[in-house]
């Protein structure tokens, strides 16, 4: 229904997929494989008696090879990819004179939004696929191939903070042949709820770390889990490709917070870069009407669904509208993103060996056929 199209939290529309996931890991002959998106390790924990924003990267890590799973996967590695792919097509748009803004395409709930309310804009958002796609098509191309093992016999389970990312799944541009890249998606809160049921006291579990292969993240990836954080990393990239010199402060403040909508100029070079970022589906639909009558001009922009962005998504531990948790898990996020050694996406190792053995170009003609896909105008009923 319409619902599912607009609807971030999805309410009316959840579907428990658990037994499917347990169901998965008794398939012996399968091989079961996990991802987990940024903003899931900063929320967690409160479903375990842990305080707002305790980071749990490591616990995640040990819950799941003890469900089972036979390789363990961060979505930060592919939020890197994202932005190797989503920078390179803002240079490409500048270069070249292409359509700008460019919008962000990581959230799927403002994807429909836009296909069914925003028709004439469809040439605006980047054609990136999601960082969960993304993971999911490298796994059964690239890892299928390294691991020896056929993309049939591999299913994919994100573990996401999003309930859209449920239907975003079932997207007919994003099929690889007969396959789907991600085969079942569960929400933060149903992780909890199958830790819980397996008796793993996740508060107390040791860390762990990730499948080195789709495993090594920056502090870039980690801040896709905040609104403004995608178009920051985006822009820490951007800005050493633009200028070949190093960005020594990484930390764009003036895109942060949780203001509905916030504008900002940032300066490469001698070039002013306008962007803006929206979360809440209200505050997008406001933006996206100045661009579309032409009073407001940026060069890219961000639009995150859920209040917050993914940390205060409709899968998340219920927060009950309390801001100050939000605040909390946004805080966590930036902590994490402090704390990495390397902080900017092309600085992966992983994700460079991965253009280097498998994709050739960024942007390239092999990247645009896995990593990018097309949008579909749609209608009302
Ligand atoms: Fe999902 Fe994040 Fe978009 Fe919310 S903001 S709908 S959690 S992708």
């Amino acid at each position: 229904g319409q619902c599912v199209a607009v609807c971030p939290t999805g309410a009316l529309s959840e579907v428990n997929n658990m037994h499917k996931v347990w169901a998965a890991l008794l398939k012996k002959e399968k091989h079961v494989v996990v991802q987990v998106a940024p903003a899931v390790r900063v929320a967690i924990g409160e479903m375990f008696g842990m305080e707002p924003g305790v980071i749990t990267t490591g616990q995640l890590a040990t819950a799941f090879r003890r469900m089972g799973f036979n390789g363990v996967f961060d979505t930060d590695w592919a939020a890197d990819l994202t932005i190797i792919e989503e920078a390179s097509e803002l240079l490409h748009r500048l270069e070249h004179g292409g359509k700008l803004p460019i919008l962000t395409s990581c959230c799927p709930a403002w994807v429909r939004f836009f296909e069914y309310q925003f028709p004439e804009l469809l040439d605006i958002p980047s054609t990136c696929k999601s960082p969960q796609i993304m993971m999911g098509t490298m796994i059964k191309t690239y890892y299928a191939e390294k691991m020896g093992i056929s993309p049939e016999d591999i299913i994919v389970v994100s573990v996401m903070p999003c309930i859209a990312k449920k239907a975003e799944v079932q997207r007919d541009e994003l099929k690889l042949g007969e396959l789907k890249d991600v085969d079942w998606v569960i929400t933060t809160r149903e992780l909890g709820y199958m830790l819980k049921e397996a008796g793993i006291d996740f508060s107390t579990l040791p860390e762990g770390e990730f499948d080195q292969i789709l495993g090594e993240s920056t502090g870039a990836s980690v801040i896709f889990g905040a609104t403004g954080g995608v178009i920051e990393a985006a822009l820490r990239t951007a800005y050493e490709w633009i200028t070949g010199e190093e960005l020594i402060e990484v930390d764009f403040q003036q895109l942060r917070g949780l203001d509905g909508i916030r504008q900002a100029t940032v300066m490469i070079k001698d070039q002013e870069l306008h962007i803006g970022i929206a979360h809440g589906l209200g505050n997008a639909r406001k933006m996206l009407e100045g661009i579309s009558r032409g009073d407001l001009h940026f060069h890219a922009i961000e639009i995150m669904a859920c209040p917050g962005g993914c940390i205060g998504g409709g899968g998340q531990p219920y927060h009950h509208g309390d801001i100050h948790v939000i605040e909390k898990r946004q805080q966590a996020i930036y902590k994490e993103d402090a704390g990495k050694v390397k902080r900017k996406s092309h600085e992966n190792e992983m994700v460079m060996k991965l253009y280097r053995e498998y994709i050739g170009e960024p942007y390239g003609e092999k990247a645009h056929e896995l990593l990018h896909t097309s949008y579909t105008p749609r209608k009302m009923i």
